[in-house]
């Protein structure tokens, strides 16, 4: 059931032993690792058995529940949505939140019981939305994340606040003020990133927010240029924050990269790009574009749930021959690994004085 599919797996498939064996071994850093969309499909059956479907979409949902157990792939984006949906009614308690963040912390972090290729990282920034909901407030939300994430030794795991392009002005500077909040508490909060449905929202109304989160410390990240309906206006807006890393920039014009004058690191995630179909082929892939330019990147799974991907199922996509992977060199791989550790907010100069 955790098996990987789609282009990951044809691209690990195609390796050969000795070259699996060095991407296992090579210190990966995810950093751009949505919580919600990252959970085991074990932990999803096992909520649901706990807490049966009820309601009006009961039957749909257990039929996403049954699609699941059963490795059907999601690669429409309304399955997307409906899953999510479907997973955020299994997480409404401060008891299930916990439950799938240790599962997801353990499914990147701790050797798997087959021990084929695992850790899947060295290093991991989750990311996730405050969510209120009648059990429980933002704040209780991200208490009980952080309080999982902590469990990890400060070297291995970190949390990014993610606000919602969606979000009231009001729900906007609820979730910057508990982020910093947080890290003022000498939580483990490290920084913030823009996501959501990429056609919504007006980011020129997000700036003063963002730019109080880099004010207080906090990394900053984007989605950005995910969307052909991605104005230059909000690329713009966003690059105006400063941000230290951009998620996909897929349609990011050169225009705008040009403006990139701090080089922010571009999270790259390849099977989502491809499975979401913003990216035709690995051939038409933005990926050619950064590598040509020797700008800083990370190799990240974004959703591993959906996109039924991990951290050696992406590399793989770097290390194989084409047409499954990019055919890079070893060394090449393992200077874009490099990279990804360098690109985290926590650096281990960080790590090393809080330890
Ligand atoms: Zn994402």
């Amino acid at each position: 059931m955790s098996k990987i599919s789609g282009p990951a797996a044809a691209a690990l498939a195609s390796l050969c032993p000795d070259n699996v064996i060095f991407l296992q071994s090579l210190p990966k850093a995810e950093l751009h690792a949505h919580l919600n969309g990252s959970i085991p499909v074990k932990t999803i059956l096992e909520l649901a058995q706990k807490y049966p479907p009820s309601g009006a979409h009961a039957a749909e949902v257990a039929d996403t529940i049954e699609k699941l157990g059963s490795g059907v792939d999601f690669n429409e984006i309304s399955d997307f949505f409906f899953l999510m949906s479907v997973i955020y009614a299994l997480t409404s308690t401060p008891e299930a939140v916990a439950t799938v963040t240790r599962a997801v912390l353990q499914s990147f972090l701790n050797p798997a019981d087959d021990g084929a290729e695992s850790p899947q990282c060295a290093y991991l920034e989750l990311r996730s939305t405050p969510r209120a909901t009648t059990h429980m407030t933002r704040e209780r939300y991200l208490v009980t994340v952080l309080d999982e994430i902590e469990t990890y030794p400060a070297t291995q795991a970190a949390l990014i606040v993610s606000v919602d392009r969606r979000m009231s002005d009001l729900d906007l500077a609820e979730c910057v003020s508990l982020a910093i909040e947080m890290k003022n508490r000498g939580r483990r909060v490290v920084g913030i990133d823009v996501c959501g449905d990429p056609r919504s929202g007006d980011m020129r109304s997000f700036t003063h927010h963002l730019s109080r989160a880099k004010g207080a410390g906090l990394g900053l990240t984007v989605h950005i240029a995910e969307h052909t309906a991605n104005t230059t206006e909000d690329s713009l807006a966003l690059l105006s924050c400063r941000p230290d890393r951009l998620g996909h920039a897929t349609f990011l014009s050169d225009e705008l990269k040009a403006f990139e004058s701090a080089d922010p690191c571009i999270e790259i995630c390849l099977s989502s790009n491809l499975l979401g179909k913003s990216v035709a082929s690995l051939d038409a892939h933005h990926i050619h574009y950064y590598l040509k330019n020797d700008h800083p990147i990370v190799i990240c799974t974004d959703d591993k749930l959906p996109f039924r991907t991990s951290c050696l199922g992406e590399y793989s996509l770097l290390l194989a021959q084409p047409p499954l992977g990019l055919g890079l060199s070893r060394d090449d791989v393992a200077r874009i690994a490099r990279m990804g550790m360098d690109a985290a907010f926590l650096r281990p100069r960080d790590c090393r004085s809080r330890l």
